[in-house]
């Protein structure tokens, strides 16, 4: 097929030369004359020199070049392989030697074969080897504002492709490179921002918004849960399509520290890892700093800052793929103006003691000076060509490598326990078993459904149930993904410690120590197929008054809350049944007026969701569990906060995690054109306590609380920063917490809910006597008595999957309370029901504290 599309393309672009080549009887050999003629260099491209200073290249610039490459030369293909959250074009270079390129489906499945050597004769792996090439994918630019690495990318595919020096011409004989800019669309936001005010007093200020629609720089947090269009495309060529054996993410980080890190990365290491991946990643990073110190590069560092135990990254999730994952950070410049470091400025590496000197972690400090973007354009070159150089020397050894790597992973799910996980076909929300199966296949994990009654360890599991064999190529990761994390004691992570999906998303699964491959396993190639019995929502239930005719439908399923906001929105009230049964069921068909266990949602509320002028990934990631979910609302700025009346407008407002400081303050006069400078404080602060006091709810999500309870006086205080809480830690982890009865807003709701920590809080009422200290009688006026506690953090055993240190700080204590203020009420959450689109157990609390009455 791709054959097909490059004599297409050929033609077509073309046509003029095809018929003179015609009328002149030229053959096969002048057709390859087309690409005979000059390759233009990004620099013509662009009309400047890559990476000069104050100059950014916008996506259109950009996308257009990697077009006219695949047009001029032979060595490359561009094409569009889908969009991105905003629409525009997600593409990709394959540059390699014009022969390779016109083999690519057969190198393909060479690669396919490395990948999975399961079921193919000794003959079969050797030819793959033999003949197959290494595939590195080039991820540049997924972080918009680490804006050299898009135009690095451009000068890369140019040299890779044109250049005769070595190691680019060995390296297009003997690999294939997909080079990408992840972000495209934070390309233009970036470049439209800083052409903005460059030459201002802004020059090199933050963007006003997310430079990824919804995630920003999250967005290298979402590779195993695949939430982005961006993520979702990469995923899916990685491990469905082309099976790199090679992956190299192009990162920076600040300015002050050193100049580039490479591999290795510091510990812990994750045991989930393969060995002779990670020796690949060393070996590879070692011999880039060898040959760049060699070079005259200065400032590099080794095995600091970034830890080998997280998932979620664009290098994490290959490497439990067996792939060799390298992340590159360069030092940053102020977007595309260079800067003057001063040496008395720079620190150490991250982790590093003892002063700004040589280690054999830094073997080569940089002197301090002028930093610029071309300068790590120059770098990231340096550590390309070396890159290519060790993969194309010796490509045995890595595709080696990788179909070892393979199966040690088979094995292992043979060996070592689990052997299988389960889950069961009667599990409480299908919607999210869809959601979990859909990830795993995009990932290339391999699902079988049992059709029967199937039994392991001495417990029964229902016909549907889906099974997942630990021994299969990518088994290590779906190991990560299921069990649970204990995240070794020692220095905190880098991002989180533990990631549970299942327990993330409410599915209960068994992890299976039995070995079933002898069972009856129908493996299932799609998401229908595997979720076949995890459906059925429509219900009738008996009595209690319901029409029969009228559909019931459970809360327990994710999907709930989208089908109550549809309701609600075609002028259709909902009812929520509180009473008689286990589980929170909706109906339209009962009279709330006459009946007494349920509540009627009667209209759509009008949300508002607060929005910085400087994006919030909290604010984010609320709109994207919103978003698709079908739930509308507005977001609502400063400006229109402080113009006070708010019940004109919402009947709800939610403001995601931000700190006080910020949402008072927000970004300083003069760091800013006026516009955006400022925050809530005095007159948006005012008017949301008018609002509430007036009616309205108030809805606070993680850091946020913290501004609520101060503004409104509310009788709580964050037991993780009393005296004595000093201990207490927990970066990034999956905690169990317990729903309180007694109220509409946690009805029906299982006996445990799984939430993600992430440097949240935990809250206790006030004492009588604290009230009075604090707030003298303003409470007792105007806030309606005691908070309505709905969810404590579990007595016991609060930590599932991840680390905490010192749990008895919070254990017991509040996660989420309902405090009424006048007439309104405001819904305080100690954590992030929402978090980076992970947890979706907890986004129905979200939905419960918007809707319900
Ligand atoms: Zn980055």
């Amino acid at each position: 097929m791709m054959l097909m599309e490059r004599s297409m393309r050929r033609i077509s672009s073309t046509v003029w030369f095809f018929v003179a080549a015609y009328f002149t009887a030229f053959s096969v050999g002048a057709l390859s004359q087309v690409y005979g003629g000059p390759v233009t260099s990004p620099a013509e491209h662009l009309g400047r020199p890559v990476g000069v200073d104050f100059e950014l290249a916008d996506w259109k610039e950009e996308s257009g070049y990697f077009f006219r490459l695949g047009e001029e030369s032979e060595n490359v293909i561009t094409r569009r392989v889908g969009s991105t959250t905003e629409g525009r074009d997600f593409l990709i270079s394959v540059i390699s030697d014009s022969t390779n390129l016109a083999d690519l489906d057969e190198l393909k499945k060479y690669a396919r074969i490395i990948a999975d050597p399961r079921g193919r004769s000794g003959e079969e792996i050797e030819s793959a080897i033999e003949n197959g090439k290494v595939f590195l994918f080039v991820s540049c630019a997924m972080h918009a504002t680490e804006a050299a690495g898009s135009q690095f990318g451009m000068e890369f595919a140019y040299t890779l492709a044109t250049s005769d020096d070595e190691p680019w011409a060995i390296a297009r004989k003997n690999a294939v490179v997909v080079l990408y800019v992840t972000n495209p669309d934070g390309v233009d936001h970036v470049t439209e921002w800083y052409r903005k005010t460059v030459g201002t007093p802004y020059e090199g200020s933050s963007l006003l918004k997310l430079y990824q629609y919804y995630a920003g720089h999250d967005n290298n947090r979402d590779w195993f849960m695949l939430t982005q269009n961006e993520t979702r495309i990469v995923s899916e060529m990685l491990y469905t399509e082309w099976f790199p054996q090679v992956y190299w993410d192009v990162h920076q980080q600040g300015s002050n520290r050193e100049r580039f890190f490479v591999p290795p990365y510091r510990d812990p290491l994750n045991p989930n890892l393969d060995p002779n991946i990670i020796t690949a990643i060393d070996a590879l990073g070692s011999r880039c700093l060898a040959d760049m110190t060699r070079g005259g590069f200065t400032g590099i560092s080794t095995g600091v800052s970034y830890d080998m135990w997280w998932n979620g990254g664009n290098r994490n999730v290959p490497v439990r793929h067996n792939m060799v994952g390298i992340l590159t950070e360069a030092a940053s410049v102020n977007i595309a103006s260079p800067m003057f470091i001063p040496r008395r400025e720079l620190s150490n590496p991250r982790g590093l003691d003892g002063g700004y000197a040589p280690s054999n972690q830094f073997p080569n400090p940089w002197p301090g000076g002028w930093w610029r973007l071309r300068h790590i354009i120059d770098y990231e070159m340096a550590f390309g060509s070396s890159l290519l150089g060790s993969l194309s020397r010796e490509p045995e050894t890595w595709l080696r490598n990788a179909v070892g790597a393979s199966r040690r992973s088979i094995d292992r799910g043979l060996e070592r326990a689990p052997k299988a996980w389960i889950i069961p076909s009667d599990n409480r929300d299908p919607d999210a078993v869809r959601r979990f199966v859909e990830i795993l296949l995009r990932t290339g994990v391999e699902i079988h459904v049992t059709d029967e009654v199937i039994e392991a360890d001495g417990r029964e599991y229902p016909a549907g149930s889906i099974v997942i064999l630990q021994s299969q190529p990518y088994g290590q990761h779906v190991k990560d993904l299921m069990e649970v994390q204990r995240y070794p004691d020692g220095a905190p992570p880098y991002d989180v410690s533990g990631w549970t999906v299942p327990f993330l998303f409410g599915i209960r699964r068994a992890e299976v120590n039995a070995r079933l491959d002898g069972e009856a396993l129908r493996r299932v190639e799609n998401v229908d197929d595997a979720a076949r019995m995890f459906q059925g929502d429509e219900r009738v239930i008996n009595g209690k008054g319901i029409v029969a005719k009228h559909p019931v439908w459970s809360s327990y399923h994710s999907s709930a809350w989208k089908r109550v906001a549809s309701e609600l929105q075609n002028g259709t009230p909902v009812q929520f049944i509180t009473e008689g049964l286990n589980e929170g069921l909706f109906t339209t068909g009962i009279d709330p007026r006459q009946s007494d266990f349920a509540e009627g949602i009667e209209t759509m509320p009008r949300i508002g969701v607060y929005s910085p002028w400087s994006g919030s990934m909290d604010e984010g990631w609320l709109r994207y569990v919103l978003d698709t979910n079908e739930i509308p609302y507005v977001s609502v700025k400063n400006e229109s906060l402080r113009a006070g009346n708010l019940g004109e407008m919402l009947d709800v407002l939610v403001i995601p995690s931000i700190r006080s400081q910020q949402l008072d303050e927000g970004r300083m006069p003069g760091t800013i054109p006026d516009e955006f400078a400022r925050g809530l404080s005095p007159e948006g602060a005012n008017s949301i306590e008018e609002f509430v006091r007036g009616g309205g709810r108030l809805i606070t999500l993680g850091s946020s609380s913290e501004w609520a309870i101060d503004l409104l006086e509310l009788p709580l205080i964050d037991v993780t920063r009393e005296e004595g809480a000093e201990g207490f830690s927990c970066p990034g982890s999956v905690l169990r917490t317990i729903p309180q009865p007694g109220s509409t807003m946690t009805a029906g709701l299982g006996p445990a809910t799984a939430v993600f920590f992430s440097g949240s809080s935990a809250y206790r009422l006030m004492t009588k006597s604290e009230i009075e200290t604090k707030y003298g009688q303003v409470v007792d006026s105007i806030a309606k008595g005691e908070p309505n506690v709905l969810l404590r953090y579990a007595p016991t055993r609060v930590l599932m999957s991840g680390w905490i240190k010192s749990p008895e700080t919070i254990e017991g204590q509040i996660a989420w309370a309902e405090v009424g203020y006048g007439e309104g009420t405001v819904q305080v959450f100690a954590f992030r029901p929402q978090y980076r689109g992970w947890s979706q157990a907890s986004f129905g609390l979200l939905f419960r504290s918007i809707f319900l009455p």
